[in-house]
């Protein structure tokens, strides 16, 4: 693929191409690991762009004066611009303008759900009406990102401003809240839950998907900025909010503490032995290297057929996770059609490709065990789609007496997630909604305890890593804000 990139490459080197001759320039793939191969490592799946294949893909952006592509992103990130520096190799120009914006774009361009947001708006995808002819916004972010990793010199923190911030959780929204706030000279604590920083970053996306290497580097550039970390502190139990802000001295709190909080389905047979959360599973795996059996003391249980109960990126990480752990079976169970999948289209293909199948228009409604209390197997209703409901996606009918049963010896619950209440419940001053997520004042982020801010899924719900880091930021300025006026 890098040499066909270096022939078109060379066939349009220095020439003055219409928006019509752009646009018929050659989508470039995402070059990735062989699915047979792949199945039996934990590496990364897509191996990035070649600097052929990205000068090629970035000369396809008909740089728009209207930009329609940045109002799908939520960070509004000035994509043209970026994609314009990489046409002329201006990589330090390329990644200058991407950071204005975002923090972290190693991992943006990874993992942002890019097809419903900056490319489902891209004026050449709606010429082809083709969205995977769209320019592929998230791969070349991603390029620049890994390309100038180590060129980013870290920024100056100026004179300490006597002030203490305390961050809660170190995932996306806490990273880019604790990095801002830093910036304006406050001192910054960040207290983590867990033995290891990064949030669902760390523990919930396998490394087949986000390399913890590139976590792990954003978190070494937080500390390099003198943030200071503080593992396995539970906040709402090793200390209270209230206790940080009156006995610690904290002037501020920003809550990013996330929605780790499994859902099940309810369902008959939930508790029998081998019926994983999909955080327990992941977690294992990712967290506590379950796979590395060689080397990790944990435990992890030798599954032959396995059931994921749902359809989106938590459920495609299990299911592809119970691959490389030797299942020789994984359905994914999803009560509508895969066009309504809320998981990333790529993550869908590649767990397709992989040999995973998928079970759609299927809802379980029960799981039976054996005499030991272990998964036999798992009754499935069969549905139609009827109605859109609030989501505008059409709503799965169940069909009676449609029932059928597979055996399965493991099932993953993989629909959702919901806010920890533990900060909630130690902390009754914060408003939350009825489903436990905090209610902030829109501006600011701020909750209705003063001087406490929240942000990332504690706020949205489970929701996405961009929108996260967004928040984490909006958040930061208020509280600089705040703190320059206390
Ligand atoms: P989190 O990343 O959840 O971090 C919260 C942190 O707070 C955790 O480290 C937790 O241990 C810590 N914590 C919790 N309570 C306390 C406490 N009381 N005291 C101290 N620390 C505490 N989004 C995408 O955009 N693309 C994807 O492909 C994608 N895939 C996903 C796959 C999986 C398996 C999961 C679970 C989520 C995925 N998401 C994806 C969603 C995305 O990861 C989240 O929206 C995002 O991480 C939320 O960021 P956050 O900072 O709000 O919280
Ligand atoms: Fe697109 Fe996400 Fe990058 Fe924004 S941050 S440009 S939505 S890939
Ligand atoms: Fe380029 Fe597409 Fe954005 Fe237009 S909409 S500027 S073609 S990325």
């Amino acid at each position: 693929m890098d040499r066909e990139a270096r022939e078109i490459l060379a066939s349009i080197e220095g020439k003055e191409l219409s928006a019509k001759e752009r646009a018929q320039i050659p989508h470039q793939d995402m070059p990735v690991q062989d699915p047979g191969e792949r199945i039996r490592n934990m590496s990364e799946v897509a191996l990035g762009y070649t600097e052929a294949e990205a000068l090629v893909e970035a000369s396809r952006c008909l740089q728009c004066k209207t930009k329609p592509c940045v109002q799908g992103c939520p960070v509004g990130i000035d994509i043209p611009s970026f994609i314009h520096k990489i046409t002329q190799k201006d990589w330090k120009g390329a990644m200058d303008v991407i950071q204005e914006s975002s923090l972290l774009p190693s991992i943006c361009g990874r993992v942002c759900p890019q097809e419903n947001q900056c490319q489902k708006f891209c004026t050449v995808g709606k010429m082809k009406k083709d969205i995977d002819e769209a320019v592929a916004i998230g791969r070349l972010e991603r390029y620049v990102a890994d390309r100038q990793a180590d060129e980013a010199a870290l920024p100056a923190i100026p004179a300490p401003t006597g002030k203490r911030v305390a961050v809660v959780g170190s995932g996306p929204a806490a990273i880019a809240c604790a990095a801002d706030v830093r910036r304006a000279g406050h001192d910054v604590t960040v207290f983590e839950a867990l033995h290891k920083l990064g949030g669902v970053l760390s523990y919930g996306i396998p490394e087949f998907r986000l390399p913890k290497r590139i976590v792990d580097k954003e978190i070494a550039k937080l500390e390099g900025m003198g943030i200071r970390f503080e593992r396995n502190v539970l906040i709402g139990r090793t200390r209270t909010i209230r206790e940080l802000m009156e006995d610690d001295g904290y002037d501020a709190v920003f809550v990013a503490s996330g929605a780790g909080l499994p859902k099940f389905m309810n369902i008959p047979g939930e508790n029998y032995i081998s019926v994983f959360s999909a955080n327990e599973y992941l977690t294992r795996s990712n967290l506590m290297k379950a796979y590395d059996g060689e080397h990790a003391l944990t435990p992890y249980f030798h599954s032959h057929k396995v059931a994921v109960f749902g359809g989106g990126n938590v459920a495609m990480d299990a299911a592809r996770t119970a691959l490389r752990l030797g299942a020789e079976t994984v359905d994914i169970v999803y009560r509508r059609t895969r066009d309504e999948m809320p998981a990333r289209r790529e993550e869908v293909e590649h767990a397709i490709e992989e040999g995973c199948n998928l079970r759609t228009l299927s809802q379980p409604v029960e799981i039976i065990g054996d005499e030991n209390g272990a998964v036999k197997g798992v009754r499935i209703r069969r549905c139609e789609l009827g109605e859109p409901d609030a989501s505008g996606r059409r709503s799965p009918v169940e069909i009676p007496g449609s029932d059928f049963t597979v055996e399965y010896d493991t099932v993953i619950v993989a629909i959702g997630n919901a806010s920890n209440p533990l900060i909630k419940k130690t902390t009754p001053e914060i408003e939350t909604n009825r489903r436990g997520n905090f209610i902030v004042d829109e501006e600011t982020n701020e909750t209705s305890m003063k001087g406490v801010y929240a942000g990332g899924d504690i706020v949205l719900g489970a929701a996405t890593v961009i929108l996260a880091m967004g928040q984490g930021r909006k958040a930061a300025a208020a509280i600089n804000d705040y703190l320059a006026s206390k």
